[in-house]
């Protein structure tokens, strides 16, 4: 029986797990938290259950719909697509790009908007996402619809970010720049409520949610399945050394224990994989996020599901409604208001939280979210500590170079998820590459068992220049 060693319990690492035991892999999962699901956990605190942040599956991608559901076992709810922006004082619906919301933006933006959208600068041939934005929507609208959501969640200035940034934080960018009748041919698109368009086929956004308990139940049953088929996952391990021999990962030592391997799996982050090869080559760094989990009296006093905080000064990136998602994630009469505050590790945000509680309650009653603060009869704050991966305007040479350096050391090592470079917004992306690699790692199997161990190894090699 082979081995493999999976490094990471969250959405990736899992599904690439159940795929190896599914194919009669020995398997070891290694996470260092002290349980499973990485960003996919849920927070239970007596009878109320809130997620990290936002978390459902949205998506147009059949396949990873199929999966997802097979793993649920069709016990799901599919979500009404409510979501809100945010901004001056004022909620815009979801999505921006219909005309009667853009309409509710003050008149002063809107009129300085339009003349600096008419006269946007050309975009340069390597762009930063400040100069991308520019040529897309002129100064104006760059400042208040790119600028000001991007660098409130990464904390960093958009002159040092690549474009792909947007995407990766649902700022909705267009890649090239549209010229005025393809802005119109939208507009009229939404309003007309035609579904999502895919590589010109139509098929239609789903958002699901657990039927049956938070967030987190899809990967409690990934991990359920990986149990019953033998696969092991501990949890609290911290991993020391990785031994390489010949090209191949021969070992990885587990709190202290050596244990031998043909396969390592990883979906840690590429930083720390780099680090225990004494190697100094930085992976994609992340941003950090306070979590304030509220309970609150009554009954939530908007529909939306989730709201962008797109004001500046305004601490939060997005609040959400936990039992929007599932009723049962607050008891009767009382609702989950979840808010996500960034900031950077070791920030007097990240070391003393407690600090803006009342901060949090009242920009919330600005907000219209509560009457008063004194609705709020619980606050628990949550450390996350890499959120969202921030993509230096080099970030792709980046990891191109972390990779070289993994394909030298080791021809048996995969790298999966987010944290090691795949950069992908949505879960669904990360599980349909997990699986994606896996199947190609068992096709280089069988081509070994076929043909020659060169042979075999130069055919696996093509696979992993992806
Ligand atoms: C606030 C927020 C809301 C989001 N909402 C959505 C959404 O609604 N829909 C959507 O599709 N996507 C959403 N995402 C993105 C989604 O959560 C990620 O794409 C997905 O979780 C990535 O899965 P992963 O397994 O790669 O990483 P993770 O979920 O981060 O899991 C990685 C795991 O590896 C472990 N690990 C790391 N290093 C090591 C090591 N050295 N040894 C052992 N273990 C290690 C970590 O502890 C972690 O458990 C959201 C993300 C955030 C931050």
């Amino acid at each position: 029986m082979e081995k493999a060693i999976v490094v990471g319990a969250g959405p990736a690492g899992l599904v690439a797990a159940l795929e190896l035991v599914q194919h009669d892999y020995d398997v070891i999962v290694v996470e260092k938290a002290p349980r499973v699901g990485g960003l996919h956990r849920s927070f239970h605190y007596g009878p109320f259950t809130f997620d990290v942040g936002v978390h459902c599956f949205d998506t147009t991608d059949q396949e990873a719909i199929e999966y997802v559901l097979s793993i649920l076992e069709h016990d799901y709810r599919l979500l009404p697509p409510r979501a809100a922006y945010y901004l001056h004082g004022r909620y815009l619906r979801d999505p921006l790009n219909n005309l009667t919301e853009l309409l509710k933006l003050p008149a002063s933006l809107l009129i300085r908007g339009l003349v600096d959208f008419a006269c946007r600068p050309r975009r340069p041939w390597k762009a930063s996402l400040e100069e991308f934005g520019r040529s897309m929507y002129g100064t104006s609208f760059y400042r208040a619809l790119v600028q000001g959501p991007v660098e409130k969640v990464v904390q960093r200035p958009c002159a040092d970010l690549h474009p792909d940034t947007a995407h990766l934080l649902n700022v909705n960018i267009p890649d090239h720049r549209l010229t005025g009748s393809e802005i119109i041919g939208k507009v009229i698109q939404k309003i007309r409520g035609a579904p999502h368009q895919n590589n010109g086929q139509r098929t239609e956004a789903v958002q699901l949610y657990p039927a049956s308990g938070g967030f987190e139940v899809f990967v409690q049953k990934l991990a359920q399945r990986i149990r019953q088929r033998g696969g092991d996952i501990l949890t609290g391990a911290r991993i020391s050394e990785i031994r390489c021999r010949q090209g191949r990962v021969v070992s990885v030592t587990i709190d202290g224990r050596e244990y031998p391997t043909d396969w390592l799996i990883w979906s840690g982050s590429l930083n720390g994989l780099m680090r225990l090869w004494g190697l100094e080559i930085d992976g994609v760094p992340a941003s950090a996020m306070i979590l304030y989990n509220l309970e609150v009296k009554g009954t939530p006093l908007t529909d939306y599901l989730w709201i962008e905080c797109w004001e500046p000064s305004m601490l939060m990136s997005r609040v959400s409604y936990p039992s929007s998602f599932r009723p049962e994630n607050a008891p009767p009469n009382y609702h989950g208001l979840s808010v996500e505050v960034p900031c950077r590790i070791g920030d007097r945000r990240w070391t003393a939280p407690e600090v803006l509680v009342d901060r949090v309650k009242r920009d919330l009653t600005i907000m219209g979210l509560l009457t008063d603060a004194t609705e709020v009869v619980a606050c628990h704050i949550e450390r996350i500590p890499a959120a969202f991966p921030i993509l230096p305007w080099d970030y792709e040479q980046t990891i191109a170079r972390a990779k070289e350096a993994v394909r030298q050391r080791a021809d048996n090592l995969i790298l999966i998820g987010a944290a090691a470079g795949r950069i992908g917004k949505m879960q669904n992306d990360q599980i349909t590459f997990a699986r994606r690699m896996v199947r190609q790692m068992l096709m280089s199997r069988t081509i070994a068992t076929t043909v020659s161990s060169k042979e075999s190894l130069v055919a696996w090699r093509a696979t992993r220049r992806e």
